[in-house]
Order: C-alpha cells, then structure tokens, then sequence
C-alpha cells in the first residue's frame, strides 16, 4: 500500500469488510445468482476445432468470457465490488475508465442497484470511445472528462483517487484490475476466480485432465490472474500471460510489456510493482493497439508470480494481435477483442509446436465489437500509405 496517510483507514476498512463478506453465505450466495441470473454464467468452454485442424498441434480450448453481459470478464468484478459497496452503506459510486469497458462495467452494476455513479475518463479515451461514453450516460453514469497529461488512463486514475480521498465517508472506489493498493489486486483476483475454477471443472467433465498450458493476455491482470489462480499449485500446467508488445519491444519501439527489457520494479498508483519507467523513475509513455493493455505498471502479483517463476511472460505486437483478431473470425465465428487477440496470437505461435495430444486453453477476455470501428480505421490507413516499391 503506497498512498496518502488519508486513505490508510478507509482501505483497511475496505480490508475488514471484504474479509467478512468473503466469509458470509448470504454475500456469496446473492454475488452467485447475480452472476448466474444477471451477468450469464458459467460461460461456455469452447472447442475451437477449425482453428485446432488448422495450427496442427494442441487441441484449443477457449473459455468464453466473451459471451457475458457487457461483453468481457470486467463484470464479474463489478458485481463482486457493488455489492460490498452496498454491504458498506456507500450510496456513491466511482471509477476509472481507459477504453471504458470498466466503466460501462461499473455503471451497469450500479444502475442494476440504483447507486450514483461517476466514472473519470481521459479526454483522449472518451474520443477514441465515444461509443461506451454513450452507454455509461445511457446507463445513468456520469462521466467526467480527465483533461491532465496524456488524458488516458493513468491520469483518470489519479483523478479518481482524488475525488475519494475527498469524497471517502459516501464513496466507494470500484477499482477494474487487479492492481492498486491491497485489499484490491487480492479482492480483484477472487472475484475473478471463477473464470479458473470453472475451467477446471468443465475440463475435467470433458477431457478427465489437466491442460499443458493456459494463455491470457495481461493489461492490469485481472482476467488472467482469475484464469490461472485455481491452477497454481498444478506445477504441470504452463501458464502464460501475454503482454502488448505494440510496434515491438526493441530500444526506441513504443509497447506496454513491462515484463520486457526496459521494465523495472517501482511505485505507480498505490502499489509497488514492475513498471515502465525511465532512469529517474518517470513514467514512460506506452503504446498499445488495444487501449486495455495499455497501461505503464502491471498487477502487484503478476510481479510476483513472474519472480519465483510460475508463470511465464510473452508479449504479441499490434500486427500480430490484429493477424489473430482475423483468424479466429474467420476461422470460428468469434470476433475477439483487441486485447484477447493478443492472447489469441501467443497460441496460434505455439499450438503447432505442441504434440496433437496437448490441451491449450486461452481466455477469451472479451467481445470485439468495441474494436470493430478501430480495425476499420487502421486498416482504411495502411491501405492508403504509399506502397513502397521493391
Ligand atoms: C480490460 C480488458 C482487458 C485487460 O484487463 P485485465 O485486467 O488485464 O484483464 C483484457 N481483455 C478485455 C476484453 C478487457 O476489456
């Protein structure tokens, strides 16, 4: 926890609270049916059979988070943490948003409760994703544009960070990774476990074993914190997260893989961790494809996990996730988000290298519906750019 002595109490109150309701049948049992009734689950473990005939290797599966309300794994934990707001008598609630999937995430649960909701959002984000801006108001929420810095993410949650140290007695935070300072990556990661735990029942219906190897992409390192946490004492099981490697991860090349060369540990927003920074401990500018990986620092415990070696760390470029975004529509009916194709592409380069009897299961984080006017944008511009001649 590195934060100003004023929100020492209310994250250790935050702490007790979570500790009781984590323990308490009657919470567990309404966060179940919410997410039952509300939200769609257990989602679906897929067999992506085109794709598996095509690579030649492991058999893929694809846990389709894709297919929940709002359209990604960030609902899980939004429903989690509204309704420890509402256990704390919190009647306001607040977020941060970089491509706004939180934040549509955080206004949906709050408009199913009847809560106030703020959502603090970067200028430049709410441009580059008018469509969810409109969905949060449509949803009751009102966002409030981030003007500082770069006007994305990092200054968005500066600002909510502000507002409650302010506004700490009526406010609850509803912070959307597992990042920040504790109780939030660990609260974060439980309320995301289900993703794992229901994995690993569903696998063992179907296939009686455990998979060689599990991939997620990694941005905060919610989804793929929740996807891996019930297999880490399973030490046969390879679990890989896959960062934004963005135009590449070479000297001079803009990404948001932190665990490449270039990443180092320090302190960004309340929890120590590796991070993108320069040598006075600046906070480098980052790039990503897709606006949900782009961030400098990655989840407290991810640093960890990569540390004693239990989970490994690869990164996809921009070109390789959109190549995958491509090939899983074309070849399953499934247009992934941006940030899931970069999962998506970690295992189309290994699939074929792994014997036919292997199981490989990726997390399909998200819908890429979001994504489709930015795919269109980007391609209608490298279509346009001078050919060069050979
Ligand atoms: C937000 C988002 C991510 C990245 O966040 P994590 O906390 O790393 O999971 C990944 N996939 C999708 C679809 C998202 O919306």
């Amino acid at each position: 926890m590195f934060v100003p002595e004023t929100l020492m109490t209310p994250l250790r109150e935050l702490a007790v609270e979570y500790d009781r309701a984590r323990v308490d049948p009657a919470f567990q049992e309404e966060l179940a049916a919410l997410l039952r009734n509300f939200a769609g689950r257990p989602t679906p473990l897929y067999l992506a059979e085109r794709l598996t005939a095509r690579l030649g290797g492991a058999k893929i599966y694809l846990k389709r988070e894709d297919l929940l309300h709002t359209g990604a794994h960030k609902i899980n934990n939004a429903l989690g943490q509204i309704l420890l707001a509402r256990r704390m008598g919190k009647q306001r609630i607040i977020a941060e948003t970089g491509a706004g999937q939180h934040g549509v995430a955080t206004a949906t649960a709050a408009a199913r409760f009847g809560l106030e909701c703020v959502i603090y959002m970067g200028t430049v984000d709410m441009e580059r994703q008018a469509l969810n801006v409109a969905r949060m108001r449509f949803l009751g929420a009102k966002v409030e544009p981030v003007t500082a810095g770069q006007a994305t993410l990092k200054e968005a949650i500066n600002e909510a960070m502000r507002d409650w140290v302010t506004n700490v007695r009526s406010t609850y935070y509803l912070l959307g990774s597992a990042l920040g300072p504790h109780p939030y990556p660990m609260m974060v990661r439980n309320f995301h476990r289900c993703i794992g735990d229901e994995t690993l029942a569903q696998l063992r219906e179907r296939e009686g074993r455990l998979p060689h190897e599990m991939i997620a992409c990694v941005g905060g390192g919610s989804n793929a914190i929740g996807f891996f946490f019930p297999f880490l004492d399973e030490p046969a099981v390879k679990l890989v997260g896959v960062e934004a490697g963005g135009e590449g991860t070479g000297a001079g090349q803009r990404h948001a893989a932190r665990f490449a060369t270039g990443g180092r540990l320090g302190v960004l927003q309340g929890t120590k961790t590796f991070l993108l920074a320069d040598g006075d401990g600046q906070i480098d500018l980052t790039h990503s494809v897709s606006a949900g990986l782009d961030y400098a620092a990655v989840g407290p415990e991810h640093s960890h996990l990569r540390e004693v070696g239990r989970v490994a760390y690869a990164s996809a470029t921009d070109e390789e996730a959109l190549a995958a975004f491509h090939t899983l529509a074309e070849c399953e009916g499934i247009i992934p988000a941006l940030e899931t194709a970069h999962a998506v592409a970690h295992a189309i380069r290994v699939a074929p290298t792994l014997p036919r009897e292997t199981i490989l299961v990726v997390n399909l984080s998200g819908r890429g519906d979001k994504d489709v006017q930015q795919v269109i944008a980007r391609e209608a511009a490298e279509a346009s750019r001078p050919q060069q001649v050979a």
